[in-house]
């Protein structure tokens, strides 16, 4: 069927052959290109070419194992597809290879192959028609194919809608494939198609084969009564989702595309020229200040003028993508009332009731005032304290988005900047990105861990926040890669942080720190069944029908699989144990009647735990099976099942243990992950009057160890210490050792003070420090004891490691007002001001030396 009217392709062409499938007249198909016969071709062809003629290449299908193409030029498959390569795109990683957009124009018989270097080149002969694009109305006036091919071109046609007609209409795709039905000329429908529905390889190369126009029908048709049957058979059986369309049509992206003047994606998916008309639209309906639209209206008449193939093509298109994307005019509705506002806070957290009450005050103002102006809220606090989900709710009562913004580790200023353009691999910042993920220009972000901020050579990230955050500057917040204001002034900024030391002073200026403490057992137990538990169990899949967990369970979880502030590991576990019993409850692994029976004739709840756990100590082994219960019973977690699941307890009670030799106090730490007790160790041996201190230790708390010292020896005489050889200077004849752990932790601060004298004068007396005693405060010379921070964290460390009685400094009593009442009550404080005091209340029936024992100031009562 040799054509001499129409579009002639040359007649000599390279051939490029292909592993990655067949190419078919009028579609489009990425092919990468790594083997050398093709990359000489693109290389000498296609990228020096200049002509359109020289784009056009011949696509022949290879059918030999890429494994064993290698040298030779293996036999041609004698049928291809002239095609136009619309785009070349080189890359060097993971090796060198080009990868191809080419569009399918019609078939060619290889006449004779001219030559095999470096790429091979054959005379051809056109066996397709090639007409220039009729408009419908021309192809409706022109005659269709008489006869037999008529009506094999009609039932083909008919086939064709009734597919398009199973499809959901109000999908643009379908709706543009519909028009093109009656479109496209009749005889191109086999291979349009063909392309686009579900068809293997071999299939392809089938139709590829059938020259005659009779033959291509015939293959075609059985093809897409096919696909028609499947989606009958897939509407049956489920209830379509919009997308459906799109994946029975199979027409994926990158793989195989619609052609050039076929193509059938929706519009951004375009790889034609009216695409830029299309954009064009776009950035005319974003609504977009006027600098803007002018820049995009600058850099699409640029646009416009590219080559495709051009690199800054995709650049520039990127960045106007971007632009008509970001939600210059787009924002929520603001549904704030302060009724609601207090139910979704408290419904969401529980206890908290300083940080939610600060936060209903500042939404209040925000009402009254109607403007986001102010300082932005820092909610600073150990890790898993409900920072984040503050700010979630925050968002959820304002009826905003909310974008979380990790900070982390950020040490590059255009990681929030963005970069400029003219870097390769550039694009917008975090703040940018940020808003076009949420598609508003009003929502909640939540700038996490500000405290974590780098600095780098790459500038300070820091000043770029303060930008963001200032709301005099940031109404034309201008990213590196837009280059142009973005008004950030209605997005209201919330910041999270572990601690105020390392957050840039000038940043801190701009904020209101709220502090986040941590939770007392009872609280974190309270959250656990509030919402830790219920909502691990729906993330499971699970009900309380068939997980419960027990108060007494959860107490365990918290005071021996985890030792922190907040409540992050104490859900982690929980996960753990849901996951355990997930794969029971999948696996229907239940026990048997007979099995279970001790287990079923004990009631549920905890005493259901009882009768597994006696059957369980003569059947060590059974662990697994017993871990579940009959199937109309929930799964129980007692301590003994707990076991099974998180493995030995990873923390113990150790005080006593520890607290066995002289030498030996408990002092309270102030980390940013919370507060900690800390073991201080003394020991001394014969020397030089030498102190050692190991642990890391800054330089405050080294100098509050010398104070420590001095202090002991010039009250040696009074507190009757002696050193080792008799004598009543602490270090005659003596070196002494002070350690704290964890050795690999640095630690500073003068808070250990009181803990470092109580060390000693029990070390030079031989008497134990009382093994339920924890203390802090900062020692001065004259032996008086001075105010430090964070008591109430301190104290919940404490309380958490079963400490009896708490030793703080006198001027700290109001810190206790913040200390839950639960802990006040089985805490004995004792308030100090000098250290004789302290002393007194550290070791069991008061200091020797102190003269008159001073009666010791318990408050707890008080409070
Ligand atoms: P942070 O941001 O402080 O590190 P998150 O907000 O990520 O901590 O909290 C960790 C988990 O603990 C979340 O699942 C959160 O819902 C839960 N959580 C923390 N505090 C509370 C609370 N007071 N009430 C209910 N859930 C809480």
């Amino acid at each position: 069927m040799s054509s001499n009217s129409g579009i002639q392709i040359p007649s000599r062409l390279p051939l490029l052959l292909t592993h990655e499938g067949v190419l078919l007249p009028g579609s489009t198909m990425r092919i990468s290109v790594e083997t050398a016969r093709n990359m000489h071709l693109v290389k000498n062809r296609l990228l020096k070419g200049t002509s359109l003629k020289s784009t056009i290449i011949g696509v022949i299908p290879n059918t030999r194992d890429p494994e064993h193409d290698t040298e030779n030029l293996p036999t041609l498959h004698s049928i291809g597809t002239a095609g136009l390569a619309v785009q070349v795109v080189g890359s060097n990683w993971p090796k060198p290879h080009y990868t191809l957009l080419i569009t399918g124009l019609c078939r060619f018989r290889v006449a004779q192959l001219l030559k095999e270097e470096p790429f091979p080149v054959a005379e051809v002969e056109q066996l397709d028609k090639l007409e220039q694009y009729t408009s419908p109305e021309e192809m409706s006036e022109a005659a269709g194919p008489e006869g037999e091919l008529g009506e094999l071109s009609q039932r083909f046609y008919q086939a064709a809608v009734q597919l398009v007609g199973m499809l959901d209409m109000s999908v643009p795709v379908v709706a543009k494939l519909r028009r093109l039905l009656d479109s496209l000329p009749r005889e191109t429908l086999p291979d349009v198609l063909t392309s686009m529905i579900h068809t293997s390889n071999k299939e392809k190369l089938q139709v590829l084969d059938a020259v005659s126009l009779e033959e291509r029908f015939k293959k075609t048709l059985p093809l897409l009564t096919r696909q028609i049957e499947g989606l009958k058979l897939l509407q049956k059986t489920r209830k379509p989702r919009p997308d459906d369309d799109k994946r029975v049509l199979a027409v994926r992206k990158g793989r195989v595309l619609p052609g050039r003047q076929f193509s059938l994606d929706e519009e951004g998916d375009d790889e034609d020229g009216d695409d830029t008309a299309v954009l064009e639209r776009k950035v005319k309906g974003a609504n977009m200040p006027e600098p803007a639209l002018r820049v995009c209206l600058k850099e699409l008449k640029r646009l416009k003028k590219m080559p495709q193939s051009m690199p800054e093509y995709a650049l520039t298109r990127n960045y106007l993508d971007l632009m008509v994307e970001l939600p210059w005019s787009k924002s929520t509705t603001d549904c704030l009332d302060i009724r609601a506002a207090r139910v979704v806070l408290d419904s969401d957290h529980y206890a908290m009731e300083k940080l939610k009450r600060r936060v209903l005050e500042y939404l209040a103002v925000r009402q009254l005032k109607s403007t986001l102006k102010g300082p932005i809220l820092c909610f600073v606090g150990p890790p898993g304290v409900g920072k984040t989900s503050v700010g979630r709710s925050i968002a959820r009562t304002l009826g905003r988005e909310f974008h979380r913004i990790a900070l982390g580790g950020v040490c590059d200023q255009s990681d929030i900047r963005g970069h400029r353009r003219t870097y390769v691999g550039s694009m917008p910042g975090r703040i940018i990105n940020g808003l076009k993920t949420v598609g508003v220009n009003n929502p909640v972000f939540l700038l996490d861990e500000v405290d974590k901020l780098g600095k780098s050579l790459q500038g300070d990230p820091a000043s770029a926040l303060l930008e963001v955050l200032d709301p005099e500057q940031n109404h034309s917040f201008t990213d590196h890669y837009l280059n142009v204001a973005f008004d950030l002034s209605q997005v209201l900024f919330i910041a999270t942080a572990n601690s105020t030391a390392t957050i840039p002073p000038a940043l801190l200026d701009r904020m209101e720190v709220l502090q986040v403490q941590g939770y007392t057992q009872e609280e974190k137990v309270e959250i656990a069944h509030r919402h830790l538990i219920p909502h691990q169990l729906e993330q499971h899949g699970l009900t309380p029908q068939q997980l419960q967990i027990p108060q007494d369970t959860t107490q365990d979880i918290i005071s021996k699989y985890t030792r922190e502030a907040g409540v992050r590991s104490l859900e982690r576990k929980i996960g753990a144990i849901c996951r355990a019993v997930a794969v029971k409850v999948a696996e229907g692994h239940y026990v048997t009647k007979s099995e279970a029976a001790p287990a079923e004739s004990a009631p549920q709840g905890a005493e259901h735990g009882e009768g597994k756990r006696g059957r369980r100590g003569e059947e060590p082994d059974r662990v697994s099976a017993d871990m579940a219960a009959p199937p109309d019973m929930p799964i129980v977690i007692d301590h003994i099942a707990l076991k099974d699941i998180l493995g030995p307890h990873v923390f113990e009670m150790e005080m006593s243990e520890r607290l066995t030799l002289p030498g030996v106090a408990v002092g309270l730490a102030w980390t940013p992950l919370g507060g900690e007790i800390m073991f201080v160790e003394a020991s001394r041996m014969e020397g030089e009057g030498q102190l050692t201190l190991t642990g890391q230790l800054g330089d405050v708390m080294k100098e509050s160890a010398h104070l420590a010292m001095s202090w002991l020896r010039s009250n040696a005489k009074t507190y009757q210490l002696t050193n080792m050889v008799g004598g009543s200077d602490p270090l005659e004849g003596t070196d002494i050792h002070l350690h704290f752990p964890a050795g690999a932790v640095t630690k500073d601060g003068p808070s250990a003070g009181v803990t470092m004298v109580t060390v000693l004068a029990s070390l030079f007396s031989g008497r134990l420090v009382r093994s339920d005693v924890a203390m802090t405060g900062e020692i001065t010379l004259r032996g008086l004891v001075l105010p430090v921070g964070g008591i109430k964290d301190k104290v919940l460390a404490a309380h958490r490691a079963g400490v009896k009685r708490v030793i703080i400094p006198k001027r700290n009593e109001k810190d206790l007002e913040e200390i839950p009442a639960n802990v006040r009550l089985e805490l004995d404080f004792v308030t100090a001001s000098n250290l004789d005091e302290v002393l007194n209340a550290a070791f069991d029936g008061g200091f020797p030396g102190i003269s008159n024992p001073l009666p010791l100031p318990h408050i707890a009562s008080k409070l």
